[in-house]
């Protein structure tokens, strides 16, 4: 069985948008329990390199990191286990929630700003990014820093993401790095 609720959010996602390819190379942020790496690797992923504050159980076909995705050796780490730059960076990311809306929502918003960094880091040409974002939206120069940065940009709300929930997911298709350097 899935590790997590989330894993449902993931093969929701991947049902309708494909973005986990056969023998795809992938980073996961924010991967405890292991729920969507678990997925990723049911569905034909090449190798998973993931991340978290926590310690997760074994995934096979996947190696860990227990630390900070903010930790300025972290992109290199992550790539030197998978021999390459990643097709696709995942970032189910989420603070633990204060119960105050706003404060959430900053702090949601900052660890996709964060993920979306990285991901421009360690992505390969053509490569995906996806985060967990908040509704409202993703931010206007997360936004256009995305849209100068890839091919095509989408938000979606699984079906498995609870309906009073406000999260969203974006999809980023396409990574253009050529784009970045003027
Ligand atoms: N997708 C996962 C699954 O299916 O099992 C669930 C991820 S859970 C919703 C969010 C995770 O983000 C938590 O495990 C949390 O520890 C992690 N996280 C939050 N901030 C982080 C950070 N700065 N670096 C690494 N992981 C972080």
């Amino acid at each position: 069985g899935w590790r997590s609720r989330a894993a449902f959010k993931l093969i929701e996602i991947d049902d309708r948008f494909k973005i986990i390819k056969p023998e795809s190379r992938i980073i996961d942020l924010g991967a405890a329990p292991g729920g969507w790496s678990q997925v990723a690797i049911k569905r034909g992923a090449a190798h998973i390199a993931g991340v978290d504050l926590l310690p997760i159980d074994p995934v096979h076909g996947a190696d860990f990191i227990e630390g900070d995705f903010t930790d300025p050796d972290m992109p290199d780490r992550l790539k030197t286990i998978l021999g390459g730059p990643a097709d696709l960076v995942m970032s189910d990311m989420a603070p633990n929630t204060t119960g105050h809306a706003a404060t959430d929502h900053l702090r949601i918003m900052g660890l996709a700003e964060g993920a979306l960094d990285f991901a421009m880091h360690v992505l390969a040409d053509g490569g995906t990014f996806i985060a967990k974002v908040f509704q409202g939206g993703t931010e206007h120069q997360m936004l256009n820093t995305m849209k100068h940065a890839f091919q095509s940009v989408k938000h979606v709300k699984p079906p498995a993401s609870r309906k009073e929930s406000k999260e969203l997911y974006v999809i980023a298709t396409g990574f253009r790095p050529d784009n970045l350097k003027n």
